[in-house]
């Protein structure tokens, strides 16, 4: 158990498979969690296992304070430190406010926000023990721009980044960087719903005209998590084609 261990949210598809992945090629040990797909979430663990390091799947639904304070609990019986957290796990609602329900509203921000702080909450209390940690959080370019049919979403993705900066403050005189990365549109299942149409507008606003991937963020994930940005922390790095300058 040399190796540093990292837990990914939300780590069984798109963006957070790939960081899992990067992670173990780094050589992370790698802990997934993951809410429905079990299957996915095994595929991911055998593909790290792959690479060397040690894996661990873990299922809990971030918005569940208890759910993640005993997925912390599963997984220090088997790794004693976590020294990466990336607060991967998110869901979008879609609606003009005007036909927003409360319920689409409450569950985007439960998952995306409390969700982020249900995790920070739990792992910090071990990275402060351990007097280090590197903690990153998904934000998202609509989190700095707004977008029209996303006000539940960039509201949780705006409270990411009040979060990310409150949190980095706290924790900065104890060893723990705190930090965002804010993709812009990234090819996975979460923008393979949208149209042409929406696709083709959308690519007329990104400087570097191309979809993100998932290795784009995961390498800027990978940059965040170790030793290369050890003075950096409280900042939100933009992986978006240059979409919020
Ligand atoms: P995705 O749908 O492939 O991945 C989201 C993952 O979160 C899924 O594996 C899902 O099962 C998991 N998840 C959802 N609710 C959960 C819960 N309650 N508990 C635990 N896990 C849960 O989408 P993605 O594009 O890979 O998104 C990953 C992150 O990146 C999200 O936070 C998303 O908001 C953010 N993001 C994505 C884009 C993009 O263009 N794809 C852009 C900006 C930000």
């Amino acid at each position: 158990m040399e190796n540093k261990t990292a837990l990914i949210t939300g780590a069984a598809s798109g963006i957070g498979r790939n960081v899992a992945i990067a992670m173990a090629q780094a050589g992370y040990n790698v802990i997934i969690n993951y809410v429905g797909d079990r299957q996915a979430a095994l595929e991911v663990k055998q593909e790290c296992e792959q690479l060397g390091v040690q894996v661990m799947t873990v299922m809990a639904d971030v918005s569940d304070y208890t759910a993640v304070e005993n997925m912390v609990k599963e997984i220090t019986a088997v790794f004693p430190r976590i020294d990466v957290l990336v607060n991967n796990a998110g869901i979008t609602k879609d609606n003009l406010l005007l036909r927003m329900s409360e319920k689409d509203f409450d569950s985007v921000i439960n998952v995306n926000l409390k969700g982020t702080f249900n995790c920070t909450k739990h792992v910090s209390r071990l990275m402060l023990k351990q007097k280090s940690g590197s903690i990153i959080n998904m934000a998202s370019v609509v989190g700095i721009n707004g977008n029209a049919g996303q006000a539940n979403y960039s509201a949780s993705k705006a409270g990411i980044i009040g979060f990310t900066k409150s949190t980095a403050k706290e924790f900065a005189s104890r060893g723990i960087r705190v930090n965002a990365v804010a993709p812009g549109y990234i090819d996975t299942a979460m923008t393979a719903v949208l149209s042409d149409n929406v696709k083709q507008t959308i690519l007329s606003h990104i400087p570097l005209e191309r979809l993100g991937t998932t290795d784009d963020v995961a390498q800027a994930v990978l940059f965040l998590a170790g030793d290369a940005s050890s003075y950096i922390t409280g900042c939100v790095l933009n992986v978006d084609g240059g979409m919020a300058m």
